[in-house]
C-alpha cells in the first residue's frame, strides 16, 4: 500500500473528505490527488545537559517498574474487585506526545492495554495522520487505570485515589504536548467542570512543568458522532501547531490560530 493510499485512509476514517476519481477515470500511474495532511512531527530539540534518550529510558526503567507492580496490586479503589487486570499505558516511554483518556472499557480490561478496539483503532488512525503512533513516538495512558464496571463514568473518589499514578507517569514520560481526549481526561485533569466544547481551541497548562495540554474528542465519542470528526481533525492540527511552538515559546499566544 502507498503512502499516499495510507494517509487517504487515515484522513477517510477520520471522516476527512479526499476527492477520488470514479473507478477507470485514473490511470495506474496516476498519483491519488493530494489529501490534506500535517507534515510530519519535528522532534523537539533537547533540553540543554539533558541525558540522551536511551540514556534516560536506562535512568528511569526502576521507576516504571515499581508503578507497573504498585499498580498491577492496586487495591485503592472498589475498582480492583471487578477488574480483570489493571491497564497502565503504552508507547514509547519517553514520548513527546502524550495521550490520556478516561478509563480502559471491556477490551482494554480483557487486553490489558488501553484504546484498543474500534475507538483504539480511529485513535490510531487520528495519530498516524499527524505522523505519529503508539510503536514509537506517543505514550497512552488512562485517568483510571482499572474497567469502571458497564463502562459508568469513572467517581470522584476512584479518580482521586488513582490520578497519583497518572501523575507518576506524566513525571516519567516528560512529554512536551499532552492531549486530552474526551471530557472526563480534560476535567480531572484540569480541575474544572467546564464542558468540553469550552476546553477545545486553547492551550491549557498542567502540572508544575507547566505541560502544554489540548483536549479534543474522544474517539469512542467520534464513533457515535461522526460528524465531529472534522472538528476533531482540527484540534489535531491545533495540537500539532502547539507542539511545534513549543520549541519557540514566544510564538505561543495560547489560542487556536
Ligand atoms: S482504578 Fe486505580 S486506584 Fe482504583 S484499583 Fe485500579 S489502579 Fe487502584
Amino acid at each position: 500500500m502507498s503512502a499516499a493510499t495510507r494517509r487517504a485512509q487515515y484522513l477517510e476514517a477520520l471522516g476527512i473528505d479526499c476527492w477520488v476519481p470514479r473507478a477507470g477515470a485514473q490511470r495506474a500511474h496516476e498519483p491519488l490527488p493530494q489529501a490534506p495532511q500535517a507534515p510530519p512531527v519535528p522532534a523537539g530539540p533537547a533540553p540543554p545537559g539533558a541525558l540522551s534518550r536511551e540514556a534516560a529510558i536506562d535512568a528511569d526503567a526502576p521507576a516504571w517498574e515499581r508503578l507497573r507492580e504498585e499498580v498491577r496490586a492496586c487495591t485503592r479503589c472498589a475498582l480492583h474487585e471487578t477488574r480483570t487486570q489493571a491497564v497502565i499505558g503504552v508507547g514509547n516511554p519517553h514520548a513527546e506526545w502524550m495521550v490520556i483518556g478516561e478509563a480502559p472499557g471491556a477490551e482494554e480490561d480483557r487486553r490489558g492495554e488501553p484504546f484498543v478496539g474500534r475507538a483504539g483503532q480511529l485513535l490510531d488512525a487520528m495519530l498516524r495522520a499527524l505522523g505519529l503512533s503508539r510503536e514509537t513516538n506517543v505514550y497512552i495512558a488512562n485517568i483510571l487505570k482499572s474497567r469502571p464496571p458497564g463502562n459508568r463514568d469513572p467517581r470522584p473518589e476512584e479518580v482521586a485515589a488513582c490520578l497519583p499514578y497518572l501523575h507518576r507517569q506524566i513525571a516519567l514520560v516528560r512529554p512536551r504536548l499532552l492531549l486530552a481526549v474526551g471530557r472526563i481526561a480534560a476535567q480531572n485533569l484540569l480541575q474544572t467542570d467546564a464542558p468540553l466544547g469550552r476546553l477545545r481551541g486553547q492551550v491549557h497548562r498542567f502540572g508544575e512543568r507547566n505541560v502544554p495540554l489540548v483536549v479534543t474528542y474522544h474517539p469512542a465519542y467520534l464513533l457515535r458522532s461522526p460528524a465531529d470528526k472534522r472538528k476533531a481533525w482540527e484540534d489535531l492540527k491545533f495540537a500539532r501547531s502547539v507542539f511545534a511552538r513549543t520549541a519557540n515559546p514566544e510564538a505561543n499566544d495560547g489560542h487556536r490560530p
